[in-house]
């Protein structure tokens, strides 16, 4: 069993958060809070705040911090969370990061982790612009490299596959651009407070949960 369970996944798009978050909940009764997969099941579900989000995502921006900061406070509050949680892809933002610790404390919660998950910007791209994801159990696979056994059905549900919106060439780029500028800052954030984990997930995916299980052990 691993230690360290209170945790952010840190990286940029494609890198592979989702991905490694996936196995490692397999493995470890841990809660995944992904906010992108909240704000597609709020738009999915035609909600205000899912019509709201939707215009951001779709130009590759972030969501307003006031959309985001609230939905993930009631999600950490919830009793499943005790026994340890991934938040992928918040924060996003060094401001995020500083609600997030006045939630945790709230909550008697307190990161143990940031794992931050990095790879070339070549290989982003590859990924996010070949990327199919489930539109069932949110699972990705890859035209390229991680094709599913049949077209265009997921391998572990029989969902129907579809390109995400925000994954064309220009979206990803944009989202690339983002990341640099806003969340690239929090590698500085956690680095200061000592909760800065690094993974390379460039690697084929077996030996980076094999380095993410070492980080967090
Ligand atoms: P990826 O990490 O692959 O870019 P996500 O599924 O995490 O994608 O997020 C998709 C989009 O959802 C982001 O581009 C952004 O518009 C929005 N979003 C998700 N999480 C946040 C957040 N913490 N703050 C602001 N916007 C967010
Ligand atoms: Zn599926």
């Amino acid at each position: 069993m691993i230690r360290k369970r209170n945790l952010v996944f840190l990286g940029p798009p494609g890198a592979g958060k989702g991905t490694l978050s996936e196995i490692l909940i397999s493995d470890e009764k841990l809660v995944h809070i992904s906010t992108g997969d909240i704000f597609r099941a709020e738009i999915r579900n035609g909600t205000a705040l899912g019509s709201e989000a939707k215009a951001y995502m779709d130009a590759g921006k972030l969501v307003p911090d006031r959309l985001v900061v609230d939905m993930v406070a009631a999600r950490l509050a919830k009793d499943d969370c005790a026994g340890g949680f991934i938040l992928d892809g918040f924060p996003r933002t060094v401001v995020q990061a500083e609600m997030l610790d006045q939630i945790a404390g709230k909550t008697g919660r307190r990161i143990d982790c940031a794992v931050l998950f990095d790879a070339p910007r070549d290989l982003l791209i590859q990924r996010l612009t070949a990327r199919l994801t489930c539109r069932n159990c949110k699972a990705n696979f890859n035209k390229l490299f991680a094709k599913p056994r049949q077209d265009g059905v997921c391998d572990h549900c029989g969902g129907e596959l579809y390109q995400r919106s925000d994954d064309s060439l220009e979206t990803a780029q944009n989202r690339l651009k983002v990341y640099e500028e806003q969340t690239a800052p929090l590698i500085e954030f956690y680095t200061a407070g000592g909760l800065l984990a690094r993974i390379d997930s460039s690697l084929p995916k077996d030996r980076a949960y094999a380095a993410l299980l070492a980080v967090l052990s």
